[in-house]
């Protein structure tokens, strides 16, 4: 007869490299589908593969298998994890991990690495969210294991911050309010604002970002109308890059916040834009449905026409406009 109790799976287990693994699995917790003693376990050990199941990386840069979760209920689990990389060479690798119980239930599961002559970079960027949409975009970017740049506003869930942050992508900033009338209106009033989104962001992540894009762009004409012919955005450059920050511009519009109003259209403006060999610095909107929903398609073209998709940091190219105001 078969007890049903709740067992916790505390057989979580992370593999960085390459060999043979023994996985020890703690008992007396909770059940769930315990098997007594003397019948047999039918459970098959669960594989989670970390990173995404197709990762690409540009030849000659350094690879590390990112790993995976094995679970598995009752008894030791095996795990193997077979095959190799060589990002010295463009070519297509297979890593293959085997997780077996001791009543021998096997499950695998496999991930290709694919090793490419980068034909471009692109920095997929989100303004304007945390919303509604940016739960399931970062379930693409998972699928993909493709890591992007949210600039984030105070409008949004503070939650989806710490999600962005733990699933690897760059969190940066937007302002709190995305209100033009306010924070362009002073630099003290746009410093205040700022901050107030920085502070929201650091609560949630634990790190101070000092990546930022302006609304509108530096090279905005909006704020002439809120700024008393002070010509804030040439003080804002300034005053941003002495305060330690790199502010973002773009130069691949999605215009997902101008004429653009489906997927198809998006997914044609950005692929008909993207930079060949050079950096794509793109701009969407992750409080865009339409926008979100041409994600999967934006990324399936950049890995088939092979781009590398990358976040942005300090060092990277910051696609800045000219300042006109
Ligand atoms: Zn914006």
């Amino acid at each position: 007869m078969r007890v049903l109790y709740l067992r916790q799976l505390l057989s979580t287990f992370l593999v960085s490299t390459f060999g043979l693994y023994l996985v020890f699995l703690f008992s007396n917790v909770y059940f769930f589908n315990y098997t007594p003693a003397g019948e047999p376990d039918n459970f098959a050990p669960v594989i989670e593969i970390i990173g995404g199941d197709i990762i690409t990386v540009a030849v000659g840069t350094d690879y590390e298998d990112p790993g995976v979760d094995a679970y598995d209920i009752g008894g030791d689990m095996e795990l193997v994890v077979d095959g190799s990389v060589d990002p010295k060479t463009v070519g297509e690798y297979e890593v293959k991990y085997t997780a077996k119980d001791s009543s021998n239930n096997i499950t695998e599961a496999i991930r290709k690495v694919h090793v490419i002559q980068p034909a471009g970079t692109i920095y997929l960027t989100f303004d304007d969210g945390p919303s509604e949409h940016t739960g399931r975009l970062l379930d693409v970017l998972k699928k993909y294991g493709v890591k992007v740049t949210f600039f984030v506003t105070g409008r949004g869930d503070d939650n989806y911050f710490k999600r962005e942050f733990e699933e690897g992508h760059t969190v940066a900033l937007h302002t709190n309010t995305h209100n033009y009338a306010y924070v362009y209106s002073s630099v003290d009033n746009y410093f205040a604002d700022l901050n107030t989104i920085s502070n929201r962001v650091k609560a949630k992540t634990g790190e101070d970002s000092k990546l930022i894009r302006f609304p509108g762009g530096s090279s905005n004409l909006v704020s002439r109308r809120y700024d008393g012919r002070s010509r804030i955005m040439t003080r804002l450059v300034n005053e941003v890059t002495k305060r330690g920050y790199t502010y973002f511009d773009w130069n691949v519009d999605s215009n997902d916040a101008g004429g653009a109003k489906t997927a198809d259209e998006v997914f044609n403006n950005v692929t008909s834009r993207l930079v060949l060999g050079g950096n794509s610095v793109v701009l969407q909107h992750d409080v865009k449905g339409f926008s979100v929903d041409a994600v999967e398609r934006i990324i399936q073209y950049g890995i088939e026409h092979n781009f590398i998709f990358k976040k942005l940091d300090a060092s990277s190219f910051t696609a800045h406009h000219g300042v006109n105001n």
